[in-house]
């Protein structure tokens, strides 16, 4: 049976209006260990013969069997195993990977068969050593020369151990020596029993050959067949040529390796989008971290003033309720954690307050406890022995009302009325911040108020130290009464934290919107770098399909070079946000706050916005047609 079997193929380049036929009606049977040559005019479909033999390139129509099993027509496993496994290429311009060490180029074939990283080294020397450039596996292939390239070539498709040689023009490029050198290794190779087919124009490479086909315009016609001396052994042949697509796999480690020297092969790009990613990663960490940082100075800012009070309001006992007394109010309230003073103001209805001559109404008050501190007022007392509420007999009197009442100076102990009953005005109350109305009414000692008024609601008013207060808040109700504590009503301050977020939320989305916007841009950017890249890499990602990637390959190779750009992105944003906190904080003498949490999140950021950005560019890599790359 024959190893190569083409019935009737034909290949159509281009649009229909202008169609170019490079491949008419070709029928060709190659056996197993034939040495073939591939002669004819420039232009006469030699290289579109080879890449449909050798399965870069499908025939517009017609059958080609492979060692009897139809060769499939879309791209996937089988094709990349058949590319992988079964043909070794040596292409008529090289395609190295220019910028990388000698050793990738040849090891590249055998990074798509699976090989391990040991075994490739070993096989890549030793078919370096064939052709005597095993001395030169360490320089950049850039730096070669010509014929030390093409050398390099041939090396690969040694050490993919292919079954099956194909040769398009290996001799083309180079003086008569290395020339003749090529040729004695494709003829070692034959002898060994691996079936050799070379493109060629050259009347020694085609003499060298078991059998010469010519092809004109597409049409191929039998030169020659000569019984030089055959293959002996049938080598790794027809068996080897078309066995079921092995599972093989390219392995993470090497993945990642490849990807990173890949990166390190375009130096300079790669900083540009690395510097990308870190743009938008310092954007961010510096918006969070900014975030953190703002929250202790408010948070600080807010303990020093407003969270120090909290009040409780309830109805006044009657008799079966288990209200406290306002003095045992203050009492049970001074023995909580935190808290700094008391007093509880019980409020009655409006009365008829008069100074003898005009009368009034206004709010009367009882207070228990320590009135100036827990209220923070202002109090102007008539008398200076400390005390800190009237006595029996004895009235506060807040400003307003003191006003309209013209109570004159406090030295003259000025009367009042209160619902007919008498008082010493022995102070005024200027200013009281807790509670603006006592301003209006007055305040007598606890149990003052005439008999006939009837208490309407009480109010515990608590300074606590910094911080206490929303404790002191919870603790309150029980302390007071355990066995009703829904009855109190506690106005504790907001939240610092909440506080924090109601001030801050407004600036905070407009701080992470334009952080979104710039994780946008830089995707795009990279979207678009990334995009130009692939265009760039063209020959280099056709040369990969060609030795065996697979569609899963190359898209894992363009994400994970992104992931790599994107986690060093991260690394040096991080490093510029929190240079940008540290600069902002200090500017502003605040404590900067480090969010360690960061540091993790920078890199993941750095790390989703570089696979991010890579899909649509892996995608449109896996889609790179190896014959067509190639021709390039
Ligand atoms: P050879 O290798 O013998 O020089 P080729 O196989 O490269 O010949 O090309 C055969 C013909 O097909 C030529 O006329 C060439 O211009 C044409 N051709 C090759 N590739 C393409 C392509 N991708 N699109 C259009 N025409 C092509
Ligand atoms: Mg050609």
């Amino acid at each position: 049976m024959p190893l190569i079997d083409l019935r009737g193929v034909s290949r159509v380049y281009g649009a229909t209006e202008a169609p170019v036929h490079a491949l008419v009606d070709v029928y060709l049977r190659v056996d197993p260990g034939e040495f073939l040559a591939i002669i004819g005019p420039s232009g006469g479909g030699k290289t579109t013969l080879l890449s449909i033999i050798g399965a870069l390139d499908t025939p517009t129509s017609g059958e080609y069997l492979l060692d009897g099993v139809a060769v499939p027509r879309e791209e996937g496993r089988e094709l990349a195993a058949l590319r992988a496994g079964t043909f070794g290429y040596i292409f008529q311009s090289f395609h190295l990977l220019d910028q990388r060490p000698a050793s990738d180029s040849v090891e590249l074939g055998m990074l798509y068969q699976g090989v391990g990283a040991k075994e490739r080294a070993a096989r890549a020397a030793e078919a370096t050593e064939h052709i005597g450039m095993r001395d030169r596996l360490g320089t950049r292939a850039a730096l070669l020369s010509g014929g030390q390239r093409q050398r390099l070539a041939i090396a690969r498709a040694i050490a993919s151990r292919a079954p099956v040689l194909l040769a398009d023009e290996p001799t083309g490029n180079l003086d008569s020596a290395t020339g003749a050198r090529v040729m004695a290794e494709l003829t070692r190779l034959h002898r060994q029993g691996v079936t050799v087919i070379v493109v060629t124009h050259d009347a020694e490479v085609a003499a060298a050959a078991s059998r010469v086909v010519r092809i004109t315009d597409g049409r191929l016609t039998e030169e020659r067949r000569q019984a030089i001396e055959p293959s002996t052994r049938t080598g790794p042949t027809a068996q080897a040529a078309s066995a079921p697509a092995r599972r093989r796999r390219v392995r993470f480690g090497d993945l990642l390796a490849d990807a990173l020297a890949s990166l390190r092969s375009r130096t300079r790009q790669s900083l540009a989008l690395a510097g990308t990613v870190a743009l938008a990663v310092a954007l961010l960490v510096t918006t969070l971290g900014l975030d953190a940082s703002t929250r202790a100075q408010v948070t600080s800012t807010f303990d020093a003033h407003a969270s120090r009070e909290v009040s409780v309001q309830w109805e006044p006992e009657d008799a079966a309720s288990g209200a406290p007394a306002p003095v045992e109010a203050v009492t049970a309230a001074s023995t909580l954690a935190g808290v700094e003073s008391a007093a509880v103001v019980s409020g009655y209805l409006e009365s008829a307050i008069s100074n003898g001559s005009t009368a009034r109404t206004g709010q009367v008050h009882e207070a228990a406890g320590d009135l100036a501190s827990a209220l923070r007022a202002e109090l102007r007392w008539a008398r200076d022995d400390g005390a800190g509420l009237p006595r029996a007999g004895e009235a506060l009197v807040g400003a307003s009302l003191a006003d309209q009442l013209e109570l004159g100076p406090l030295i003259a102990r000025p009367q009042i009325a209160i619902a007919g009953t008498p008082f010493t005005v022995v102070g005024i109350i200027d200013t009281s911040n807790r509670a603006p109305l006592l301003a209006g009414g007055v305040v007598l000692g606890d149990g003052q108020a005439p008999a006939e008024l009837t208490a309407q609601n009480r109010t515990l008013f608590i300074r606590t130290g910094a911080g206490a207060a929303l404790q002191v808040g919870r603790q309150l109700p029980v302390a007071l009464d355990p066995y009703s504590p829904d009855a109190y009503v506690v106005q504790a301050p907001t939240d610092p934290t909440t506080l924090r977020a109601e001030v801050q939320s407004g600036v905070r989305v407009a701080l992470l919107a334009f952080t979104g916007l710039a994780a946008m841009i830089a995707v795009l950017t990279l979207i678009n770098a990334i995009g130009s890249a692939i265009t760039a890499r063209r020959a280099e990602l056709g040369l990969r399909r060609a030795l065996g990637a697979r569609r899963a390959d190359l898209i894992g190779l363009v994400v994970a070079e992104s992931a790599i750009l994107g986690a060093a992105g991260g690394v040096l944003g991080l490093a510029a946000g929190f240079a940008g906190i540290l600069g902002f904080t200090v500017a502003n003498r605040w404590l900067p706050v480090f969010d360690v949490a960061l540091a993790p999140l920078a890199i993941v950021a750095g790390v989703a916005i570089g696979a991010l950005a890579s899909i649509v560019g892996a995608v449109r890599a896996s889609r790179v047609h190896p014959a067509e790359a190639l021709r390039q």
